[in-house]
């Protein structure tokens, strides 16, 4: 067995982070994002998100249970309230169990959120074919990509 480096802690001044477009190919619309931490002892990420009025994330399966904090705004998720989904509303807390999967998740008014992933996003098409998978090493490697760091 190799002998494993301790992990460091870390802190983010968020507000001094550039936005950075958050990929086309896993949302529309225009929504940003900043990656905020990294916790390979977890299997962590944990980002922010800011989405404009009538933006959205593409299909999607939680690997992984996550947790977010909606500051502003309103997200439905599977459609929303008006279509047997749910619709969290600012200042909304939520949890998402492994294996949630989001059809659908949307953005009828600005809006942002505070999220923890714990463990992979597992983005797919309509018969649920993966289309990519984004853990926090691929999450780390687009940040460090899109602010210059790689
Ligand atoms: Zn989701």
């Amino acid at each position: 067995m190799a002998i494993k480096t301790k992990i460091e802690g870390n802190y983010a001044q968020v507000d001094a982070l550039p936005w950075q477009p958050f990929p086309e190919s896993f949302s529309a619309g225009g929504i940003l994002w900043k990656l905020l931490n990294v916790s390979p002892e977890m299997g962590a990420w944990t980002a922010i998100f800011e989405c404009p009025a009538g933006s959205s994330f593409a299909r999607h399966i939680h690997i992984g249970p996550g947790e977010y904090l909606l500051t502003k705004g309103k997200m439905d998720v599977r459609g929303g309230n008006m279509e047997g989904g749910f619709t969290a509303t600012a200042l909304g807390y939520g949890y998402e169990a492994c294996n949630a999967r989001h059809d659908q998740t949307s953005f009828p008014e600005e809006s942002s959120f505070y999220m923890t992933f714990l463990g992979p996003l597992q983005f797919i098409d309509e018969a649920a074919n993966t289309l990519a998978v984004v853990g926090w090493e691929q999450a780390q490697d687009l940040w460090a990509q899109q602010t210059g760091q790689s």
